[in-house]
């Protein structure tokens, strides 16, 4: 019988950056996509690394979801504009982490069909977003202590802004953790507990040590304004937070607060879901204050015209996390997400 030894299994994605060399490289991870007219064509992924005197490792990504924008636009202006001979450390930035997703504006990667936020670890020969989260979660995670990672809210919800963490028992990761929120800035930090994300790049980050957000800066489908403010001065507050580069964070509120306020989201009752599909007609916006039991909103049967709309409640008391803003849902959709101030019970 004849044995065939089979290795590992590597990356198919390869690139030219030289992750220790000093100074700015802006370039592409390439990832092979063999389509008709290009036998071995690449889909170019941006990706930037920026190394000064020695310091921490730190990962920023924007555009894992291609309908969520604010972070495209303030990590590749940071990319652009970081001076290399301020930086204290490395810093790898990836503004658009799903390009295809980017550049057709859609949650969904239309090469697979998959949402690369629920791929991760990845499979090196698995598709599209499947071999991206396989090298992100070996060749990028291992080389940086922190992931800081800006989402919005997506064509259908918008979010309080918010940085979002996951909660852990280790008490040093969780301080660690909420200090690097505290830094970033948002008006709001969401702690989840007892929510199963295992798939997801902070999940990722977290099963290999790294100090891991993500964050909620806008949503319904456009660019938000205070969303993309917040950002791009979240980005440098996290930099100078760890003495990257020289300055305190900025971490005053627009309405007066000196910092983050710690929210949570603790298990599914914080969830609003359609029972129907239908049109929904929400009555609140993000941020707004509820109680269990409060009309979330109606849905609309416009096929049967005659028909009552169905009245739809929350079922936590706190503030509107996400609100909804798609118009048709389909029954079991998410239709608002209400947070609590965070409790350490
Ligand atoms: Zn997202």
């Amino acid at each position: 019988m004849t044995i065939i030894a089979v290795d590992t299994p590597k990356s198919r994605i390869f690139h030219d950056l030289d992750f220790d060399r000093p100074g700015r490289q802006i370039g592409y991870l390439r990832v092979p996509q063999s389509r008709d007219g290009g036998a071995w064509s690449t889909i170019e992924i941006p990706i930037a690394v920026v190394n000064g005197a020695p310091g921490p490792a730190v990962l920023f990504t924007g555009g894992v979801h291609g309908d969520e924008y604010e972070g495209q636009i303030a990590v590749s202006r940071l990319a652009r504009r970081l001076d290399p001979q301020s930086l204290r450390g490395r810093l790898i930035l990836m503004p658009a982490v799903d390009l295809p997703a980017a550049l057709a504006g859609r949650r969904m990667c239309p090469l697979d069909g998959r949402d690369f936020n629920r791929c991760l670890p990845g499979d090196p020969r698995g598709s599209f977003c499947q071999m991206l989260a396989h090298f992100i979660d070996t060749e990028i995670l291992t080389r940086v202590g922190v992931s800081v990672d800006i989402h919005a809210a997506g064509n259908a919800m918008e979010a309080a802004l918010s940085t979002c963490m996951h909660h852990t028992d280790d008490p040093d990761i969780l301080k660690q953790t909420f200090t690097l929120a505290e830094n970033f800035g948002a008006p709001y930090n969401v702690v989840f507990s007892g929510v199963d994300e295992t798939s997801t790049l902070a999940a990722a980050a977290e099963r290999r040590r790294v100090l891991a957000i993500s964050s909620e800066l806008g949503g319904y489908g456009r660019v938000s304004v205070d969303g993309l403010r917040i950002a791009e001065r979240a980005l440098l507050n996290v930099l100078k937070g760890m003495s990257m580069i020289d300055g305190t964070p900025d971490t005053s509120q627009l309405d007066g607060h000196p910092g983050t306020r710690h929210m949570e989201v603790r298990d599914h009752t914080g969830y609003v879901f359609a029972p129907s599909d239908g049109l929904f007609e929400p009555m609140d916006l993000a941020g707004a204050e509820v109680r269990a039991g409060q009309l979330a909103g109606h849905l609309h049967f416009i096929e049967e015209w005659a028909r009552e709309p169905m009245p739809v409640e929350y079922r936590s008391d706190g503030l509107v996390w996400m609100a909804p803003g798609s118009g048709r849902v389909r029954k079991g959709d998410v239709v608002g997400v209400v947070m609590r101030p965070y409790s350490h019970s």
